[in-house]
């Protein structure tokens, strides 16, 4: 499965915040073996979020979209993405009796527009905000606050799914122009990518479809560069596993 992630935020593209929600929605879906192959930060204006949308729907198996969701007047996200399949915003029925459950309050009480969604879209309940999300075809539309998209994210997390992926992470304290001839032999050897990152030490990531040949490669390389002293390696092993 391929998909786009699309954040929406005038803050984003100023500074101002630090788009923390893609890089949290690329993790669990790389997680999920599902490939991440956009992020793109477009602002609180309708036409830009309509076209980004339209663009990668044709393209991608999923396109999942956040910020600008909630009842704000520079909340725009919803318009965008009804543009986008050329249809309008419209009160959702579901959203309503979800808000009317859920709180002290009814839609009507709440700002116009808390629960109104593009026509045809599948409510997706909050589970930590009054905000409701949208599913439509392949595009979601999650709120910004991170807690929130985080915890809609999960009640839509089975609808992610791709090829299983083992990773297995080797340091080494050798500059990359010095190994390449070993990652070309990994890959010769072994049925893996190779990711390289410098940084303090170079960080390879291995990665494969089963988890001994994970392990056999990356081993391979152990015994073949100069290892970096064993820091925290959260990606290891089996621990990345997708469903
Ligand atoms: P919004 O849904 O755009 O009204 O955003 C609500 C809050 O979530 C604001 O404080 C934003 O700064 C924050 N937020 C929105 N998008 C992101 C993002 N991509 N990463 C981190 N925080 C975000
Ligand atoms: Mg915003």
């Amino acid at each position: 499965m391929r998909v786009a992630v699309v954040t929406v935020g005038d803050e984003l593209l100023s500074g101002d915040t630090v788009d923390t929600n893609a890089s949290w929605l690329c993790n669990r879906l790389d997680d999920r073996g599902v490939s991440v192959e956009r992020i793109t930060t477009v602002p609180d204006r309708i036409a830009d979020i309509a076209r980004v949308v339209n663009e990668y729907r044709a393209e991608y198996d999923a396109v999942l979209v956040t910020g600008g969701v909630g009842p704000t007047h520079d909340d725009v996200t919803m318009d965008g993405v009804a543009a986008a399949f050329g249809r309008d915003v419209v009160p959702n029925e579901a959203a309503e009796a979800w808000i009317a459950d859920h709180g002290d309050y009814t839609a009507a009480d709440l700002t116009e527009g808390t629960a109104h969604l593009p026509d045809g879209a599948r409510m997706l309940p909050n589970p930590e905000g009054v905000a409701p999300g949208a599913a439509l075809d392949s595009v979601y539309v999650l709120p910004g606050v991170p807690v929130e998209m985080k915890a809609m994210f999960e009640t839509v997390a089975d609808e992610f799914e791709g090829e299983r992926r083992y990773v297995e992470e080797v340091r080494t304290t050798e500059p990359e122009s010095a190994l390449i001839a070993r990652l070309d032999g990994v890959q010769e050897r072994f049925d893996v990518a190779v990711g390289s990152y410098p940084g303090e030490s170079v960080r390879l990531k291995v990665i494969a479809a089963d988890t001994e040949t994970a392990r056999a490669a990356a081993d391979w390389l152990r015994e073949r560069v100069d290892l970096a002293a064993e820091v925290e390696q959260p990606e290891q092993g089996d621990a990345q596993t997708g469903e």
